[in-house]
């Protein structure tokens, strides 16, 4: 074998190496790479083998030549594993950065759930008109359930509500205690505490003994009004109840009342309004009679307002309650009042 030959062959292949190796990116490939060239069956290995079957003279001068080349790639192989390994570094650390144009990523928002969104409503359109918000407790006395407010026990009107009755007697081994059907135990138990003037209403959650299907619900809330003062007459009770209806139902609605029977009121009155889907005209909303009831409401039993030691002769009053659900329903157009505590979030993303 003539001595340049190999010389150029060794040169090429010199150069073809460091040329491949400025391409590699990863510790792999460069492995793969000594393999290539420096391995045991490498290339430059290879030639440096079949050194032993030249003459002497050209076996120095290659095998000098030979080794060269070998220190170089080895020296070059480390450098370049360096580089990689910095590389490798700084691409994980670019990976942790944080790039402040990204936009942010978007929280979670809440929102009221439509009842509380309505029961504020329902408050504020009150207190504009002047009165007070009052709560109550939801586990109350037959006492203030019922007595004191003209439904003696065995009264017929006691099967107007079904009861969830708490486990407690009283001396005649009656049971006594229950959860309120109703808000308007308030009314006794703030007549009782209070003199009139008397301006409040009582929102707050009731619960029922009932079968539940799209109109009714085993707890549900209510908001109870009273108004109690001297001279307090069935106009008053007319006017304040109108400019309720017309702040939430909108500035251009009639209001209808038609008597009632609540046994603490006398005389009492169910409050419609006029259909806004339909404009009094009839649909499906309003059952085709262009009316839409609200509330239940009337002036305050004489024998109520003894009861809690105000004088019937000098002092009247109106009372008031509606289910804030009912209000919502009508409102936004909800037919089935389970749909309140389901909990579906499809439902309550609407709001
Ligand atoms: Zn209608």
């Amino acid at each position: 074998m003539e001595s340049g030959t190999v010389l150029e062959t060794l040169r090429s292949l010199e150069e073809e190496a460091l040329r491949e190796l400025g391409t590699l990116e990863d510790i792999d490939s460069l492995e793969t790479w000594r393999v290539a060239y420096l391995g045991r069956r490498g290339k430059l290995t290879t030639i440096l083998r079949s050194v032993g079957s030249l003459s002497p003279d050209l076996r120095r001068s290659v095998g000098a030549a030979g080794n060269q080349v070998k220190t170089l790639l080895e020296e070059e192989q480390a450098r370049r594993s360096d580089e990689i390994e910095e590389l490798e570094v700084r691409r994980r650390s670019s990976l942790r950065a944080i790039d402040v144009t990204l936009p942010g990523r978007p929280l979670p928002q809440g929102r009221l759930h439509p009842t509380t969104q309505i029961l504020r409503e329902i408050c504020s359109s009150f207190t504009a008109m002047g009165f007070q918000i009052v709560e109550g407790p939801e586990v109350e006395w037959d006492k203030y359930n019922f007595e004191m407010l003209n439904i003696p026990r065995d009264h017929p009107a006691r099967d107007m509500w079904n009861s969830l009755w708490i486990d407690q007697q009283d001396a005649d081994g009656r049971l006594s205690m229950l959860m309120r059907t109703h808000t308007s135990p308030m009314q006794a138990r703030i007549m009782e505490q209070t003199k009139p003037p008397i301006r409040l209403i009582v929102p707050g959650k009731c619960y029922r003994y009932e079968a539940t299907d799209a109109t009714h619900e085993w707890h549900f809330y209510q908001v109870e009004g009273l108004a109690v003062d001297e001279g307090i007459t069935l106009a008053n009770l007319k006017g304040t109840l109108y400019e309720f209806a017309r702040r939430i139902f909108g500035p251009d609605r009639k209001v209808r009342f038609r008597c009632d029977y609540f046994p603490f009121v006398e005389p009492g009155v169910d409050m419609s309004v006029d259909c806004f889907a339909c404009r009094g005209e009839g649909c499906r909303l309003c059952a085709d009679t262009g009316w839409l009831e609200i509330m239940g409401a009337g002036m305050v039993h004489p024998k109520v307002l003894a009861g809690v030691g105000y004088d019937p002769e000098v002092y009247t009053g109106f009372a008031f309650g509606m289910g804030p659900e009912r209000i919502a329903m009508l409102k936004y157009g909800i037919d089935d009042i389970r749909l309140f505590y389901g909990n579906d979030l499809r439902f309550l993303r609407q709001f």
